[in-house]
């Protein structure tokens, strides 16, 4: 089947890698003229995992393409995913432009019967919405083809996403149309052939299911962030919590960490988008509000250590080991460390940060205050002279404590750990104050 992908990113990426890889013929379309450039040469403008080399294997196998030319992306597709970013608005509705563009673009070029099916994550409504767009461009042309449109929300993690989109747990299709739902089985068939997968759906159910999703994650981890906080007041472990809770099956051990506050591009986002479509229908949303609320607090509080255990800040050296929301991944976008990169800057800290992937992306989002940075080329070479280091994202390079090394380097030792990755009682032996989430300080 030809495919057409609009949005060249995380999602659509690994949508039209892994598609190709199935066999089909999938054509990428991007505007940024840069990335399709890139992509085209054999590079890869995000870092995924895998990603790469199987762009490369399918464009070498003539089942991938690049354009930044819509019509030539459409030409022939069957189906055309819309994959572009649906950011938040200052109101914290989902913006909707990307989506919408495409959707005119579609409706002005599209020749033959196509059925779009939209993967970006988006309000309640949305497919109606597109489908009046385009219904609207084609009614100012002559050849009016057949277009119709589905939901299929993407589930994929950034970091695992190859494993997640081919061997997914679910395939969700928003559609009341048998044809289209077989049209959508179709293109799903090399990854759905084991078991089923597929959980056909009304579309509104379908654009729901994906904001539930993502919302019920967050609130489990606003919900550890919250119960860290009262193990920090009143001398319990959140870590032995974690596992006392995980164990109970009705509970289970997953997304159940303390830490730093969710980032990335999805979380903070989708909960705002999800409590204004509450809002907006006359519900209230208050589990959303305290999630969202917890996770601002929670994002600070790694700022709000420091500066506690580093009483004058201003001119302090403090080194940040991860820029990235999360490990095997470059994104950064409302990542915690950008979070204390800015206040840390603010109060005249001098940073040195390392990120094994992410400092460009970081460099890029942090803007015009990258220059009070001092990005490293490795984790110890940014201890040089700290005295404090700030652990922001669970690498593994990060999880070994070696005081020997730290101290060789460091001037100060103080270490506020957002990730909780080493012992307490060993930090404190190696002749660090250490303060982590949830559990009591060791020096
Ligand atoms: P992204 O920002 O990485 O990529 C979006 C791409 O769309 C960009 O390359 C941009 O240039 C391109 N674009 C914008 N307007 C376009 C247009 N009119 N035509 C063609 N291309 C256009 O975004 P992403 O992280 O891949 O997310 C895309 C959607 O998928 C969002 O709604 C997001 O919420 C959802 N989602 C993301 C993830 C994730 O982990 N990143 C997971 C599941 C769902």
């Amino acid at each position: 089947m030809r495919i057409a992908i609009f949005g060249s990113g995380y999602v659509g990426l690994v949508t039209g890698a892994c598609l190709a890889d199935g066999g089909h013929h999938v054509t990428c379309i991007d505007v940024d003229r840069t990335r399709v450039d890139m992509l085209r040469s054999g590079g890869c403008p995000i870092w995924e995992p895998g990603l790469e080399d199987m762009i490369r294997a399918n464009t070498a196998q003539g089942r991938l393409n690049f354009t930044d030319d819509a019509a030539e992306g459409l030409r022939d597709a069957r189906v055309a995913f819309i994959a572009v970013g649906t950011p938040q608005s200052p109101d914290g509705s989902a913006d909707l432009t990307y989506v919408d563009a495409v959707a005119r673009d579609i409706g002005r070029l599209t020749e033959n019967r196509l059925l779009i099916a939209n993967k970006s994550t988006v309000p309640v409504g949305t497919a109606a919405r597109v489908q009046d767009i385009v219904d609207d461009a084609l009614s100012h042309r002559e050849n009016r083809p057949t277009i119709t449109v589905c939901s299929n929300p993407e589930f994929l993690k950034e970091g695992a996403a190859i494993q997640d989109f081919k061997h997914s747990e679910r395939i969700v299709i928003g559609t009341s149309c048998p044809e289209d739902e077989q049209t959508m089985r179709d293109v799903y068939k090399p990854l759905n052939w084991q078991h089923e997968k597929i959980l056909a759906m009304d579309v509104p159910s379908a654009e729901l299911t994906k904001y539930a999703a993502n919302a019920m994650l967050a609130t489990k981890i606003s919900f550890m962030n919250e119960i860290a906080t009262i193990a920090e007041a009143t001398g319990a472990d959140v870590e032995k919590i974690r596992v006392g809770i995980g164990s109970d099956s009705r509970i289970g051990y997953p997304f159940l960490y303390a830490g730093a506050g969710y980032g990335g591009s999805c979380f903070p986002k989708d909960v705002a988008a999800l409590a204004h479509t509450a809002r907006t229908t006359g519900c209230q949303p208050r589990i959303l509000d305290a999630v969202d609320a917890v996770n601002v607090t929670q994002k600070a509080s790694l700022f709000r250590k420091l500066a506690r255990a580093v009483p004058s800040l201003e001119g302090a050296t403090v080194a940040v080991w991860g820029l990235a929301f999360k490990p095997k991944t470059d994104d950064v976008r409302e990542a915690p460390s950008l979070d204390l990169v800015r206040s840390l800057i603010e109060a005249g800290a001098n940073v040195r940060a390392y990120d094994p992937v992410a400092m460009e992306t970081f460099r890029a989002a942090l803007g015009r205050q990258a220059d009070r940075v001092v990005f490293t080329g490795g984790n110890l070479d940014a201890l040089t002279g700290a005295d404090a280091l700030a652990i922001c994202t669970e690498w593994e390079e990060f999880r070994m404590f070696d005081p020997d090394r730290l101290a060789s380097r460091m001037r100060g030792r103080v270490i506020v750990d957002g990730r909780n990755l080493y012992d307490p009682s060993r930090v404190a032996e190696g002749g660090f104050h250490y303060i982590s989430v949830g559990r009591r300080e060791a020096e």
